[in-house]
């Protein structure tokens, strides 16, 4: 529904306004009266029966063909001609109407679930049916496999450029948004909750979708909506305040737009998201200049998987080694698609399921991988015996002297799948098969000892390859064992020797190195007001040391306004923090 008066067809103006009334107009002139830019909102995914009764070839069909409807709401496909001309027509009349400095589309495309969390399947419009038997000769599966996740990718990329194509020839200047990389000039994504997703929660939720974003799109922006409510059925409940908070600085840390997500007008009924974002807000908006154009410096790269690759990844997996470099504070950029390859240069890569076949040429020219997953990688490292689909063992330290971390530690414990290679030479650790676990008077009383890896060190051409075959990250993700982190951190470092980053800030504390117009700019983000699922006000924390990457000449701290003495030694620039409270911004240059 249009929040004003439209003469487009098919599209009508809320019933809520009354009626005449340009809402969305007098918003658009008194914010950029005040220098406000203002991005309208569209949701083409639902209409009414007007609609429907007009042209019910437009819209959603189930199996069983009829419509869903949704609060007396018709659910449209993607593929007919509400999406393909009518939203053409609707749109042409906002853009041409309304000096907008951006459009953002939300739901967009088929979903298989409403609001409510009701399935309702596949579309078998006959656009559908049509269009998806010509591609593939055969009919719409019952449940989405390859080829239809494909398909619905494809129908919806076609939307998208269209769009895309309007909004850039009507206002050039707009920006257009969509939850798509595709088409667009800026990525969205929500940090958001949901009462019955699985815990843990996931903290870095805010830093993850950004750097992922800045990282496998570097010339577009990042916006993740902060999503202030709890769930769909309390849109006015608002999540913890330290959550609302923590989520705005790995916003800005990471190069991204500061977000914060109201339904409705400011004039709420649980302000305290609201209150907490304010002052937020304000000291950014007084420190801006360091927030524009912000890059990586990090010289680690973090691979995740994209639906472009049509690659599933275990998030579990994926999740461990954001954390197990996070709490190293280890600087790392996150992709989603190798097109970094020959143009940025990275220290290291490493990998989960998604070790793509393009890293054996990185590697051949002096690169360094290091891949944690019992899934094989696309291209050689060692010869694969088989996969164990369950494998409850331990991992024997076969070398202390290669791995001086676990100098307290001989066996590693392993939980799920596991892929047994052959390889010369010996390795770092082995494997401790499954044996006797009870009663407690048979305790791993046939326990052996094997030379299988759990670790696979490769050279090739100028680089080196690490691979644990196994799943060491979702391991750590599930359990925190220190043995696992250790491991880790031992074998990167025998990989890379040269850290770009050290200091002594308690694991949670998440840094990223940015870097703008020649200066560096060192984020800290306290997170240690969070446990299990309360977000609480973070323990100030205070002289943390911190050693750079090269050599700079003076530094100072913004939030806890400071000069910090700095010294050059080794190739490195030390300097202490005298105090962290929630957030420190340090600008090196
Ligand atoms: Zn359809």
């Amino acid at each position: 529904m249009s929040y004003y008066p439209t003469n487009a067809g098919f599209h009508y103006p809320s019933p809520n306004l009354p009626a005449g009334v340009d809402l969305f107009g007098s918003v658009v002139q008194k914010a950029h009266a005040r220098g406000i830019r203002v991005v309208g909102r569209y949701d083409f995914s639902k209409t009414s029966k007007a609609v429907f009764d007009a042209h019910p070839e437009w819209f959603f069909r189930q199996a069983n063909g009829e419509p869903v409807l949704y609060n007396g709401l018709y659910v449209v496909c993607i593929n007919g001609d509400y999406y393909r001309k009518q939203a053409m027509k609707i749109l042409t009349e906002g853009l041409e109407k309304y000096e907008v400095d951006g459009l953002f589309f939300n739901a967009f495309g088929n979903q298989s679930r409403d609001y409510s969390g009701r399935e309702f399947g596949l579309c078998h419009c006959d656009s559908c049916q049509r269009k998806f038997r010509a591609l593939y000769h055969r009919e719409i599966p019952e449940k989405p496999d390859d080829d239809y996740r494909r398909f619905m990718f494809v129908s919806s990329r076609e939307v998208a450029a269209s769009i895309g194509e309007l909004i850039h020839s009507k206002r050039p200047k707009a920006g257009y948004f969509n939850y798509i990389q595709e088409s667009t000039d800026g990525i969205m994504s929500e940090s958001n909750t949901a009462v019955e997703r699985p815990l843990p929660l996931w903290p870095y939720s805010a830093s993850d979708n950004v750097n992922r974003a800045r990282n496998s799109e570097p010339g577009k922006m990042a916006v993740n909506l902060n999503m202030q409510f709890v769930d769909f059925w309390w849109r006015f409940a608002t999540v913890p305040r330290q959550e609302i908070a923590l989520r705005m600085w790995e916003n800005v840390a990471n190069g991204g737009a500061l977000t914060f997500e109201v339904n409705g007008t400011l004039d709420l009924q649980d302000r305290q998201a609201l209150e907490t974002a304010k002052p937020i807000f304000r000291w950014i908006a007084a420190n801006e200049q360091y927030y524009a154009r912000e890059e990586t410096a990090a010289k680690v790269l973090l691979l995740g998987a994209s639906s472009k690759t049509g690659h599933t990844y275990s998030q579990n997996s994926y999740r461990g080694l954001f954390r197990l470099l996070s709490e190293e504070h280890v600087p790392f950029a996150v992709s989603d698609n190798m097109d970094w390859l020959g143009k940025r240069k990275f220290d290291l890569v490493i990998a989960s399921d998604w070790a793509p076949r393009e890293l054996e040429q990185y590697v051949a020219a002096g690169g360094h991988v290091l891949i944690a997953s019992p899934q094989a990688p696309e291209f050689p490292v060692a010869s694969v015996v088989r996969t164990s689909k369950d494998v409850k063992g331990y991992f024997r330290v076969r070398d202390h002297a290669q791995l001086p971390s676990l100098k307290d530690t001989d066996l590693l414990m392993t939980n799920g799948p596991f892929t047994e290679v052959k390889t010369d030479g010996k390795p770092l650790v082995t494997l401790v098969p499954p044996s006797l676990i009870g009663p407690p008077e048979l305790v791993h009383v046939d326990m052996k000892d094997t030379d299988t890896p759990g670790l696979v060190m490769m050279k090739h051409g100028a680089g080196e390859v690490a691979w644990f075959p196994w799943d060491l990250a979702g391991l750590y993700y599930r359990e925190s064992l220190p043995a696992h982190a250790a491991l880790f951190k031992d074998v990167m470092d025998r990989l890379n020797p040269h850290r770009q980053l050290l200091t002594d800030a308690h694991p949670l504390v998440q840094m990223t190195w940015m870097k703008q117009n020649g200066r560096q700019l060192l984020h800290l983000i306290n997170m240690s007001g969070h446990s299990e699922t309360g977000y609480f006000p973070p323990v100030p924390m205070s002289n943390i040391r911190v050693r750079l990457e090269g050599s700079f000449a003076n530094a100072k701290s913004l939030r806890s306004p400071a000069h910090l003495p700095v010294k050059v030694t080794g190739g490195y620039t030390e300097l202490t923090l005298p105090q962290l409270t929630d957030y420190e911004l340090v600008v090196v240059n």
